[in-house]
């Protein structure tokens, strides 16, 4: 295929929608509820508000707020209403950024240098995380020069407090816990962990960027969990998402500190270029005004009352789920009972869950897939609601299939996932997996072949090495 260009005179308005249009419609169907990640839809209604907040701020740029003052107080007062919600004191200070992600390489960046501005002589300072906390943390310690130790978590998926305490030493700048994890919707012990951190004399961050925009709801409808936000004392920065359970638009979350004495390790000055003195609170350069308009317009919009409303509905999809999922022979549940995530698993000798997520793929589901232990997350969400029956019918079939045919764990990306959870050699689906990486982006990118039922390109080579290897294994105990 030869790449596309430019066209030589710009295509007609019409055209173009519905070149867009045909494209999308290739993709997850969220509108009928059949994704379980990724999207936050609270509706036809609001969606068409936060589009259009987004488009009045299309062209600002948030990168001078002097130039647009709008979108600083924009900025201030979704950070005032961030902090109201999550138990901030007067003092608490914030600002806006374009996910989690930079959220948390930004705190990982801010507490790094309060670290080396204590201990200058710290060579490799240290982030003591659960296991369960999210791969940004990963992505930032690879980018800042940091290392992570990583605690281990019990059965409920909670973190290990004793490992905690062990891993924490003389080069600990930070210690983390997450509002829920990821994985298993389980929030962390964050007392406790205020406790360590206290104890250490170290910061503790908390991670909400899934939960701070539901969690608070949740609690007021009387869903039980630990203190987990700006209320426990030693929690010096928060991070929460407003493009997940805020319903505003993609692009948008808030980090939050205690005090501004902790933020000002975050700002970025320098005052010897040509182009002028340059100062910038975040990654980004440019900042888009979209993203910031539409979160203060989505906060606005859904009111106290919206966002009860639809944490309940998310939850009522949370707890039919649970149900459905226990009723089912062979699956159980992850985790605590105390965020929108459901995450299920198979009981030993139960049958293969990668098996069960190839089904519920072809019959068009949209499937989050998890491991060690291997395992299926669903967040759920409000335009859940019309497909958990339909959800769990699929389920309740899929599984009893892969029941009566185990041979179904050969096939598709099951036999890839059953293999890395046997892989001997670490490295090897790093490696492999980079590989899908330079071909996706490579001159000829495309994206992956849609269905998933095809074996990807290099699980073909991992099994045949894993075969090899076990076979060795075999014929030298043999
Ligand atoms: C989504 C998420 C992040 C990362 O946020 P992005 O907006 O995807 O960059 C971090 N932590 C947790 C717990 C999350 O759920």
């Amino acid at each position: 295929m030869s790449p596309v260009r430019i066209p030589a005179t710009g295509d007609l308005p019409e055209s173009i929608l519905a070149s867009l249009a045909a494209m999308r419609g290739e993709d997850a169907r969220y509108r009928e509820g059949r994704t379980w990640s990724m999207i936050y839809y609270a509706g036809d209604g609001h969606h068409q508000l936060v589009q259009a907040a987004h488009d009045l701020y299309l062209a600002e740029n948030a990168l001078n707020p002097m130039a647009f003052k709008s979108l600083r107080r924009m900025e201030v007062e979704v950070v005032q209403m961030a902090s109201g919600l999550l138990n901030g004191p007067p003092s608490t200070v914030g600002c806006m950024t374009s996910g989690g992600t930079e959220s948390l390489i930004l705190a990982m960046k801010t507490w790094r240098d309060a670290g080396l501005s204590r201990r200058p002589w710290l060579r490799s300072p240290e982030v003591v995380l659960p296991r369960t906390a999210h791969p940004a943390f990963d992505k930032a310690a690879h980018m800042l020069g940091m290392r992570l130790r990583k605690a281990e978590i019990g059965a409920d998926g909670r973190v290990d407090l004793h490992h905690v305490g062990r891993l924490i030493g003389r080069r600990t700048v930070l210690l983390v816990g997450s509002a829920p994890q990821y994985p298993h919707g389980t929030v962390d012990p964050i007392p406790q962990l205020g406790e360590l951190a206290a104890r250490h004399g170290i910061p503790l961050h908390v991670d909400a960027c899934f939960g701070g925009f539901i969690l608070p709801w949740l609690e007021r409808l009387g869903v039980v969990m630990p203190a987990w936000d700006l209320r426990v004392p030693q929690v010096r920065s928060i991070s929460a998402d407003l493009h997940k359970y805020g319903y505003a638009a993609k692009g948008a979350a808030v980090l939050l500190y205690r005090r501004i004495e902790d933020m000002k390790h975050q700002f970025f000055v320098t005052t010897d270029w040509p182009g002028g003195i340059y100062a910038s609170p975040g990654l980004a350069g440019t900042r888009p005004g979209g993203p910031i308009a539409a979160a203060w317009a989505a906060l606005h919009a859904m009111g106290e009352q919206g966002y009860l409303e639809r944490a309940g509905e998310a939850w009522q999809v949370a707890e039919r789920l649970r149900a459905g999922v226990r009723a089912i022979p062979g699956l159980h549940l992850l985790g605590r009972p105390e965020s929108p995530i459901v995450t299920w698993a198979a009981d030993p000798g139960g049958p293969d869950v990668y098996a069960i997520a190839d089904l519920l793929q072809a019959a068009g589901w949209s499937v989050d897939r998890q491991q060690a232990p291997a395992s299926v997350h669903c967040s759920t969400n409000a335009v859940n609601l019309q497909a958990v029956d339909r959800y769990l019918a699929d389920l309740a079939e899929a599984a009893d299939r892969v029941r009566s045919n185990p041979s179904l764990s050969g096939e598709g990306q099951a036999a890839m996932y059953g293999m890395m959870a046997k892989v001997p050699v670490n490295g090897l689906v790093q490696r492999e997996v980079r590989k899908v990486m330079e071909k996706m982006y490579g001159p000829d990118g495309a994206p992956p072949e849609l269905g998933g039922e095809a074996l990807p390109p290099w699980a073909g080579k991992a099994l045949d090495l894993f075969d090899r290897a076990r076979r060795r294994v075999r014929g030298g105990r043999g």
